[in-house]
């Protein structure tokens, strides 16, 4: 069994897995005195949600997310840190109510799908449970559990990582071994190989996809995210990484 995948706080530094970082982060006493130093200043409500890998848990996320940006903004978000390889649709499903990238005019069954044009704080509430479709094709599942509500000191920024799993170390699927170091879609339907047993194979190179810290490695054509590094970046460093 994989163990728990941890992640670093923002605020301190310190890792933790992610059930325990969201007790912490609701005690930091760094992340309180960051927001204190700044609440006399404009203030704006922001929701903290958890955003995960429907089937691969280990790759998670904790944001805090500005109430009035939109679906859009969210979508756009994921796109840039885990998902984006070609273009792909996406639709978040909101109590029953899809909400499409480019939502279609014929729809067969169901409830007409709504564009993403909605603000967070027209449908979002705390304790919702939402989830998000990257790709009809070879889908990247995700599940948002909106964790909160709260007030804190306004940002610009409409995205504000919390926290994020550090990238975890895929064993090679060929030696079992050594970390591996590419995905291959074509040997043996699809493997994680390392260096070494990369090396052994006749492997097609451009078809080589790398290891990347996203719940989509090894999906399509996914190389990662071009905007964010695969291990995130606290403000503190603490002591051990100082080492
Ligand atoms: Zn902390
Ligand atoms: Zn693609
Ligand atoms: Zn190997």
């Amino acid at each position: 069994m994989r163990t728990q995948s941890k992640g670093k706080c923002k605020y301190c530094g310190r890792e933790y897995t992610k059930s325990y970082m969201l007790r912490h982060l609701a005690n930091c006493q760094e992340r309180k005195s960051s927001v204190n130093a700044k609440l006399n200043n404009t203030q704006g409500m922001y929701y903290e949600l958890d955003i995960f890998g429907k089937r691969d848990k280990e790759y998670w996320l904790i944001i805090e997310v500005r109430a009035d940006a939109t679906l859009k903004d969210l979508d756009s978000f994921l796109r840039d840190i885990w998902l984006e390889c070609c273009g792909h649709l996406s639709a978040f499903d909101i109590n029953g109510t899809s909400y499409d990238a480019v939502p279609s005019e014929d729809y067969y069954w169901g409830k007409p799908a709504k564009s993403m044009n909605y603000k967070l704080n027209s449908v979002l509430e705390k304790g919702m449970t939402v989830t998000y479709e990257y790709d009809f094709g070879s889908t990247t599942d995700l599940v948002i559990n909106v964790r909160d509500y709260i007030v804190s000191s306004w940002r610009k920024e409409k995205v504000t990582i919390l926290s994020r799993n550090n990238p975890p170390e895929i064993l090679c699927d060929i030696c079992h071994e050594k970390i591996a170091a590419v995905f291959c879609p074509e040997f043996e339907y699809g493997a994680f190989l390392c260096d070494d047993c990369r090396k052994k194979h006749d492997l097609e190179e451009d078809m080589l996809l790398p290891v990347c810290n996203s719940p989509r490695v090894g999906v399509c054509g996914y190389e990662g995210s071009r905007i964010y590094p695969d291990q995130f970046v606290p403000d503190k460093v603490t002591l051990e990484d100082k080492k």
